[in-house]
């Protein structure tokens, strides 16, 4: 593994605060019942919260049951594609690869995510059942014909927090 630059943390507002905070809290739901510390919040432009979810992994067995991708798969169903464009998807941490295709397929044009892949790693640590695909998800989202902003990483130290003791060493 070649060392990565750290990114540097990033400044949210009140109501981006507000919704990756709740993110991080579905983490810590996540965690206590035995799943990977991440959760994900999906906020129209409207201020309506559209999905909450957090990793499944877990509960369920299914490995593609991370936080982002069941919150898409509660909203996707239920809104128009013109409605997501106009939403934010809060995560708790970095979206994976999988994760960033999801967004990307959902239509949303927004994310806020609160630590950042690379800091991850420290957590994840050597396991190969730990370790992720080492593509940040702006590399996924700056090859999408329509923009994605992307604000990250947020809130570090709350959302490291979830992580702390979570992971096998
Ligand atoms: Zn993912």
């Amino acid at each position: 593994m070649t060392a990565q630059p750290l990114p540097g943390e990033q400044p949210v507002d009140e109501g981006d605060g507000r919704y990756l905070r709740r993110a991080i809290e579905l983490a810590n739901l996540a965690r206590s019942r035995g799943n990977r510390p991440f959760g994900s919040v999906i906020v129209g432009a409207d201020g309506t919260v559209l999905a909450e979810a957090w990793n499944r992994n877990g509960e369920t067995g299914d490995c593609t049951a991370h936080a982002e991708t069941e919150a898409i798969r509660l909203a996707s169903p239920r809104h128009t594609r013109e409605e997501l464009a106009g939403a934010t998807l809060y995560a708790s941490g970095e979206p994976c690869v999988m994760c960033a295709g999801a967004i990307y397929w959902s239509n949303i044009r927004r994310v806020v995510f609160g630590i950042d892949a690379v800091r991850l790693r420290a957590f994840r640590g050597a396991r190969l059942d730990q370790r992720d695909a080492e593509l940040s998800c702006r590399d996924v989202f700056d090859a999408s014909p329509v923009p994605i902003a992307c604000i990250g990483p947020a809130l570090l130290d709350e959302a490291a927090a979830s992580h702390e003791g979570g992971w096998k060493t």
